[in-house]
């Protein structure tokens, strides 16, 4: 669709760079489906709002700290004050338009159905505690999709119930089923490609993007969501460009847009099992069809495996029992609003716990971040230090982890120990583990060696003097961002990492120019 025929949300605020800075927030949010139109003022948005309904151009929203007139300007018209930037918010970092995401998905929700119904919307319902709907949420969330979430009082098993725009009802949907009914994947268009991209992290994606633009038919295999890692972190300060920082699902929207604009084929909610040689020079990828047993596989002259991390697992009694039913592993940040009066824990020393205490700090009655070592600032950014210092509502317990995790459906409480092993139990409605990662290369079942911890090795380390940089220890196979031996665990890392194979992949085609049959992709840039 053309961007002029996109309905419009109309932002209306007197500072020019605040607007723009929130502008662009909200056109990241919703990219493909509205066009964010920035006024000045009151008077400018009933000016503009008046020429908008005389082209007939629909509106979704008004963003503005006053209601426009009443029936003044177009009809219907919903108004969503736009929040203001407080000291106190802008001392944490936070963005200024940020906690809009979650009106704004409800309010385009309920005008999605009202007027055209066409948007790939959905509404989730099942209870807080249930596994199921945590992953559907999760995957929603990161997928970008426009969703309201209705949680009940419900046992944790009770079914998750998935209203899409159009009305169909699906009960208990796999993410593999939401996706394809949500037009996020398209059968894959081919069975032979120049490059599977197994991995749509930041490096996978940076990884099809480069390699498109040389010209290369790509396939982007992910087992879930865009983005990885980043996908979930409620804020990325360290990346090039963006001075303020920006959103993890921001980032990996940009770069989905980015990858499907040059022609790289997506496809999401496909688990990777395994990688190996055809015989021919070829390597075949086959995977499944997550939450289900559908197997298939395509062909690629070149693999990039993009793999990334993992979550560590905590081993304390009860974890496993309550996983997704309030024990959570890294931070689905959709869940934050409904942790409004409780009180939250998270395990983990690092950035990304830090990050999410932050944001959680903002909903929650309380954060504690539970931290095994004795100095904070050991493993965590001082300027994440600091604004935890600062942040009221958000206690760090030191030299303190968790013991056991209490409770029958739910978690209820955590049994905590201290260093001098001292223990005592405290009410817990939700925790968090972020405490690192380690490698996800058990699918790849000793096809490519690994180091000793399980990341895979490349260049000299993987096939010998001859490989490519970042050739593994396959011919053809590589293998960029956290999954790499060596590799720093940054964003910029893993996107520089995917631009720098897609030369190896040049000079790969290179010496091997029968094996690339797609010459003619066409790369969309
Ligand atoms: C909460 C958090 C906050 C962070 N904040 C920052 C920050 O502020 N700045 C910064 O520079 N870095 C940050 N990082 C680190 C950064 O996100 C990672 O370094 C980066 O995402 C690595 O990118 P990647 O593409 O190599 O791997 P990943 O991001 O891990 O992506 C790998 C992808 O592969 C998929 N996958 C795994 N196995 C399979 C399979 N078998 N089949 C198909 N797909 C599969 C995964 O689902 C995932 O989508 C943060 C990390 C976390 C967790």
């Amino acid at each position: 669709m053309a961007d002029a025929a996109l309905p419009v949300i109309v932002l209306s605020d007197p500072d020019p760079i605040r607007r723009h800075e929130t502008a662009e927030l909200v056109q990241s949010w919703y990219r493909t489906s509205f066009r964010v139109l920035q006024v000045g003022g009151p008077a400018e948005t009933v000016r503009a709002l008046k020429a908008l309904a005389d082209r007939k151009v629909p509106v979704a929203a008004v963003l503005a700290d006053e209601a426009p007139e009443p029936g003044g300007a177009h009809p219907g018209v919903r108004w969503l004050p736009l929040a203001r930037r407080s000291d106190d918010a802008s001392a944490a970092g936070e963005h200024p338009a940020e906690h809009l995401r979650v009106a704004l998905d409800d309010s385009l929700c309920t005008w999605n159905a009202d007027s055209r119904g066409d948007l790939p919307t959905a509404e989730v319902r099942g209870s807080r505690f249930s596994p199921a709907a945590y992953a559907v949420r999760d995957f929603l969330g990161r997928s970008g999709v426009i969703f309201r979430w209705l949680p009940e009082e419900d046992a944790r098993d009770a079914p998750v119930t998935v209203r899409l725009g159009d009305g169909t009802e699906l009960t208990d949907p796999s993410i593999s089923e939401l996706a394809e009914r949500l037009g996020l994947i398209r059968p894959a268009g081919q069975d032979h490609y120049d490059v599977a991209v197994i991995g749509g992290g930041p490096g996978g994606l940076s990884a099809a993007v480069y390699a498109a633009a040389e010209g290369m038919s790509v396939v982007v295999i992910e087992d879930d969501a865009p983005g990885g890692q980043a996908g979930s972190t409620s804020r990325i300060e360290n990346y090039l460009g963006f001075p303020v920082g920006l959103t993890g699902g921001d980032l990996a929207q940009r770069a989905l847009q980015q990858a499907r604009r040059a022609r790289v084929e997506w496809q999401p909610t496909r688990v990777a099992s395994r990688v190996a040689p055809t015989g021919t020079g070829d390597h075949s990828v086959e995977f499944v069809k997550a939450g289900t047993e559908e197997a298939s596989s395509v062909t690629a002259a070149a693999v990039v495996v993009a793999t990334g991390v993992d979550w560590n697992r905590l081993t304390a009694p009860g974890v496993d029992r309550l996983l997704n039913s309030g024990v959570y592993y890294g931070s689905c940040l959709s869940d934050a609003p409904s942790t409004a009066g409780e009180d939250v824990y998270m395990v983990g020393a690092g950035n990304s716990a830090g990050q999410a205490a932050l944001y959680f700090a903002r909903y929650a009655r309380s954060v504690t971040l539970l931290v095994r070592g004795t100095d904070l600032g050991a493993s965590m950014s001082s300027y994440l230090v600091q604004r935890i210092e600062r942040t009221p509502g958000l206690r760090v317990l030191l030299g303190t982890e968790v013991a056991e995790c209490l409770g029958g459906d739910t978690l209820t409480g955590l049994r905590l120990r201290e260093r001098d092993g001292g223990e005592r139990t405290v009410g817990a409605h939700c925790l968090y583990v972020l405490i690192g990662g380690r490698p996800s290369t058990e699918w790849l079942g000793g096809a490519l060696k690994l180091d000793e911890r399980g990341y895979v090795l490349t260049g000299s380390g993987g096939a010998g003097p001859e490989a490519l940089p970042m050739e593994t220890s396959v011919p053809g196979v590589f293998a960029v961002g956290d999954v790499r031996s060596g590799s720093v665990k940054r964003v910029g890392a893993a996107v520089g990492e995917g631009a720098a194979v897609a030369q190896s992949l040049v000079e790969y085609r290179r010496r091997h120019p029968d094996r690339f049959r797609d010459a003619r992709a066409a790369c969309g840039f």
